[in-house]
């Protein structure tokens, strides 16, 4: 076992930082405030290589391994959560393409994804399924050769400036989660709108909205994979896209951390700098220690998956340990800094206000915690 990080991945860690220093943290702040989504680092992201992170050589993409791919993520992360989710989403929709697609459709969508050309977005949620993911209701029917789409799709993140989306929609009412398939809608089909923006308490340069199908005709063509597959699909897909999520905690925190102990250097009381007094060293130990323990969880459950092992209790460990950690971290930050962690002066209390969805999206840590029981203990009620 060896915990150092090989030159190969040093050098792509490295990169990234560089890119994520010049890039997006010193324009972090401004997309918050204005909510802007930042489409035109996607496009530098695509000339590194990170739009086509789960994606074949052959297909324009760049294969990292999901180790390379945490690493990536961590540092974006520590500039920006809401690019870096941004660019989870995208990759775990090409990714999903890439594996289940057919020929023509990886020709269709996949080299264009990795090449930045196109953005995805992956939509299992709706208003009345989110944990229950499975209940979902938003109908497609067989009509010739096309599926006519009638219902609504929530919280979609990236939704709006997606080109691409990956839809879980059910195709047989009876048949609970083997009655979901797996559909690409494109942007501009007919029948095919936006509803709401979500207005949020942070993430604000992430676009979250709903998705509307009225007599939306998708030919067959756009099927990923067979009927009643899709849900499967959905979860394949978020195996990865926990341990990315994990994997952006990590960053998040880390960079909460890294203001809090710079502040404690330098910020003085009763003529002493505040980090000389015990209530925050102590603070600062176990931001550290809880850091530490997160990007461990994250790069095993990457590991499991790279190679081929059963990963789905691990990516679900990693993600509810990371971001439950990156919640406590980030708060601790603002705490470390008083007052001047409560204003925008400092930018922990975007980390705080952003950090907080890590905890709900892609599973909430409860549901997380039920697949750990469940892997543990088999499917007892
Ligand atoms: C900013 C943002 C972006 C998102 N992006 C996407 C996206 O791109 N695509 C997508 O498909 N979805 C997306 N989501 C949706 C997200 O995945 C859901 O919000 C999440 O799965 C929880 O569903 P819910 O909000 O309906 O909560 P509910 O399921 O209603 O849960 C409410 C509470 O009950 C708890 N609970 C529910 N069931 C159980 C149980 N069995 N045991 C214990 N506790 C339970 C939950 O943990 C939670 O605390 C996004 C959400 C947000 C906020």
């Amino acid at each position: 076992m060896n915990f150092d990080l090989n030159d190969e991945q040093s050098d792509i860690r490295d990169m990234v930082r560089r890119f994520t220093a010049q890039e997006i943290t010193p324009y972090a702040e401004t997309w918050d405030e204005t909510h802007h989504f930042p489409r035109a680092v996607y496009a530098k992201m695509a000339g590194l290589g990170l739009m086509g992170m789960t994606t074949r050589e052959e297909h324009g993409g760049t294969m990292l391994s999901r180790l390379l791919g945490a690493i990536v993520y961590e540092e974006l992360a520590k500039g920006e959560m809401a690019t870096a989710v941004g660019l989870s989403v995208h990759n775990m929709v090409t990714g999903s393409l890439a594996h289940f697609g057919n020929a023509e459709q990886r020709h269709r969508w996949v080299t264009g994804l990795a090449a930045g050309e196109l953005l995805g977005a992956f939509s299992l949620s709706e208003s009345m399924s989110g944990s229950d993911a499975a209940a979902l209701q938003c109908r497609a029917t067989l009509d010739g050769d096309d599926y006519v789409l009638h219902g609504s799709k929530l919280w979609v993140t990236n939704g709006g400036e997606a080109d691409v989306y990956l839809l879980m929609v059910r195709t047989t009412p009876t048949k609970g989660a083997t009655g979901i398939t797996c559909i690409v809608a494109e942007k501009g089909m007919m029948g095919f709108s936006f509803g709401k923006t979500e207005r949020k308490m942070g993430l604000h340069s992430s676009p979250t909205r709903e998705l509307l199908f009225d007599d939306c005709r998708i030919p067959t063509a756009n099927r990923i994979g067979e009927e009643g597959q899709g849900f499967k699909i959905a979860l394949a897909a978020l195996d990865g896209g926990r341990i990315n999520i994990g994997a952006i905690a990590v960053g998040v925190a880390q960079a909460a951390f890294d203001t809090a102990c710079t502040y404690a250097r330098e910020r003085e009381q009763f003529n002493k700098p505040i980090g000389a007094f015990q209530g925050i060293q102590f603070m600062l130990a176990d931001m550290a220690m809880k850091i530490e323990a997160s990007r461990l969880l994250v790069y095993e459950a990457a590991y499991k998956l790279d190679t081929g092992q059963s990963a789905s209790m691990y990516a679900s460990m990693a993600k509810c340990f990371a971001t439950d950690a990156a919640m406590e971290i980030a708060t601790n930050a603002v705490q470390v800094l008083g007052g001047a962690g409560y204003v925008r002066d400092y930018p922990v209390e975007r980390y705080m206000r952003d950090i907080k969805v890590s905890q709900i999206f892609e599973g909430t840590n409860q549901i997380q915690r039920v697949v750990i029981a469940r892997a543990l203990l088999g499917d007892i009620r």
